[in-house]
């Protein structure tokens, strides 16, 4: 880990990082049939999307980038429509993070004929917004949604692109739930296993295309 002064927002991100770095490096020395909740195909789809970047964002990190999924209209058809297939009793409208959420959150709507709310980082949404903060290792995070987002109610799935430790995953379901939501679900496509976020957000059950 880079030495920084503590306390700065790049010594929060590379504290927080450091533990995806250890998972990382166990799931390098691992060579199995990929695995997640919709079964090996779909797996498969998810890791021949993505591509590790060592060094991202940080010297020592291990950044998985879906971009590739992202691009190839097939596989995102493919992914998209099995998240969509896991909810058979569905939901009212799509809750995406920022930012890589909102591309998943948006095709999910489009596909249900839902809508989308943004999860958004501090700061950015433009009228009165309800806060979550959560603890990295070393500080925190905030995420924010606007008061009201939400039909009292209202059925959401909550989407985001890798589950790492859980702190994102589990302000967003709070956010919505303080907003009158009522959280129908919470799907990623890529879990990083050995970091427990799962674990972290029973008992709400987390559907992930891939776990590494
Ligand atoms: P966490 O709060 O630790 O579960 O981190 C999850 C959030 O951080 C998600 O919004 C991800 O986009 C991002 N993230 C965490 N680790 C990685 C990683 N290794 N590669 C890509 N994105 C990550």
């Amino acid at each position: 880990m880079i030495a920084e002064p503590a306390g700065s927002a790049s010594h929060r991100t590379t504290a927080r990082l450091s533990a995806e770095r250890r998972a990382v490096s166990l799931c390098a020395v691992t060579d199995q049939t990929p695995r997640g909740d919709s079964g090996p195909e779909l797996a498969a789809v998810v890791a021949n999307g993505t591509i590790d970047v060592p060094d991202f964002p940080q010297p020592g990190i291990v950044f998985k980038d879906l971009m590739p999924l992202f691009a190839d209209g097939a596989s995102f058809r493919r992914v998209v429509d099995g998240i969509v297939a896991h909810y058979p009793g569905g939901f009212d409208v799509v809750a995406g993070v920022e930012a890589r959420g909102f591309v998943v959150a948006a095709a999910v709507a489009y596909a249900t004929g839902t809508g989308v709310v943004p999860v958004r980082k501090a700061g950015k949404l433009p009228r009165k917004a309800l806060s979550a903060s959560y603890a990295l290792e070393y500080g925190e995070a905030t995420l924010e949604v606007h008061e009201d987002a939400f039909i009292a109610g209202q059925r959401v799935l909550v989407v985001d692109d890798v589950l790492a430790t859980g702190g994102t995953a589990g302000a967003a379901i709070e956010l919505v739930e303080r907003a009158g939501g009522t959280v129908a679900g919470f799907t990623v496509l890529m879990e990083l296993g050995f970091l427990d976020g799962r674990e972290r957000l029973a008992p709400r059950t987390v559907h992930a295309l891939l776990t590494v």
